[in-house]
């Protein structure tokens, strides 16, 4: 954990106009709030703020407030190398390694702009000059809310930057049911509500929202494809191209697919492998001390939380989920 202060930040906030957010491969609903929460805050303080993503985010979160003025970097290089090139600071939400980022990391390695790291992955990276970081924090929009209350900025806190927060914490935590939930993430949704959401209209403006065949693709993929590991308290679900091509595979919609089958008395590790044209994107859950943090790391060019991690693999669907199994005996033992 490093927390710098919060004097440190407002001084170097002080000395910048343009700030560019940027956050994660694959946006999920932490990535998002966080950066859309600070986004609208920053507005407050009168910058002129951008937030980028390397690639497309899921349709479930494009109601989000700021939605329309997020830049896709894969659709906008040129355009976002000069906002980052003309930037006074840059905010990394949600990932703490330019790997994480691909081609986009690349390019804000190459700026002179302060950087500055709001987090809570295990094993950040050193590239920042100013680091936000907990691993204990239930999400990022947990860290962006102490944030924001550290540089005084309660009255700020108005209903989009609730909503945007919210979402963050409401995802990364399964609508509050992870370990990492404590009295804190209540009581900071206790505030939130005080601006006056809606919970119940934003869990179902992200869940809500399935098509028939991401629906019909879940229910595929747990009656015909779950294995269970012989004697092991280990499921795992793997879907090849041509099957997610059956069911009209959407970005998102196998997210969350990963957890069901803890719903099976017993299962201490979930993974789920998607085949693409690039390799196969894997995803690793754990229960108790089970690290697959340190397994995505070491087998699967990952990493992530020590019970929630995802990774990618360069090999074929078939040798990937051969992998997993020769592994899976010595991760749960
Ligand atoms: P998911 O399985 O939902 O894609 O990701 C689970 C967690 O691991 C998320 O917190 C995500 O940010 C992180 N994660 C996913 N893929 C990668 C990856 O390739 N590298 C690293 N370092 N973290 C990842
Ligand atoms: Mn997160």
């Amino acid at each position: 954990m490093r927390k710098d202060s919060f004097p440190k930040f407002k001084a170097l906030l002080k000395k910048v106009d343009n700030v560019v957010i940027v956050t994660h491969w694959s946006p999920d609903g932490d990535a998002m709030g966080s950066s859309l929460g600070l986004y609208h805050y920053l507005k407050t303080l009168k910058k002129t703020v951008t937030v980028v993503v390397p690639n497309e985010y899921p349709d479930f979160l494009k109601w989000m407030p700021g939605d329309k003025s997020v830049l896709v970097y894969e659709k906008n290089e040129a355009k976002v190398n000069k906002l980052l090139a003309k930037a006074g600071a840059i905010f990394t939400l949600d990932f703490n390694s330019f790997k994480r980022i691909e081609k986009l990391g690349e390019e804000i390695a190459k700026t002179s702009a302060p950087k500055i790291l709001v987090d809570h992955h295990q094993q950040p990276d050193t590239y920042a000059s100013l680091y936000f970081h907990d691993v204990n924090a239930c999400s990022t929009c947990e860290l962006i809310y102490d944030l924001i209350i550290g540089l005084g900025g309660k009255k700020q806190i108005d209903k989009k930057i609730a909503a945007c927060l919210y979402v963050g914490l409401m995802t990364d935590t399964g609508s509050f049911r992870y370990p990492s939930v404590s009295s804190k993430t209540h009581t900071i949704i206790a505030e939130l509500l005080k601006t006056g959401i809606i919970p119940s209209e934003i869990h179902s403006a992200v869940y809500d929202t399935y098509s028939e065949s991401r629906m019909k693709l879940l229910g595929y993929a747990l009656s015909e494809k779950m294995t269970i590991l012989e004697g092991l308290p280990v499921a795992y679900i793997a879907l090849s191209e041509s099957e997610l091509t059956r069911f009209d595979y959407k970005k998102g919609d196998t997210e969350g697919l990963v957890n069901y089958p803890f719903s099976i008395k017993g299962i201490k590790v979930c993974a789920l492998f998607n085949e693409s044209e690039g390799g196969v994107k894997t995803s690793f859950r754990s229960k108790g001390k089970i690290d697959v943090n340190t397994f995505a790391r070491a087998h699967f060019n990952g990493g992530g939380h020590i019970n929630a991690a995802g990774g990618k693999s360069y090999g074929s669907l078939e040798d990937t989920v051969k992998k997993f199994i020769s592994l899976a005996k010595d991760l749960v033992k």
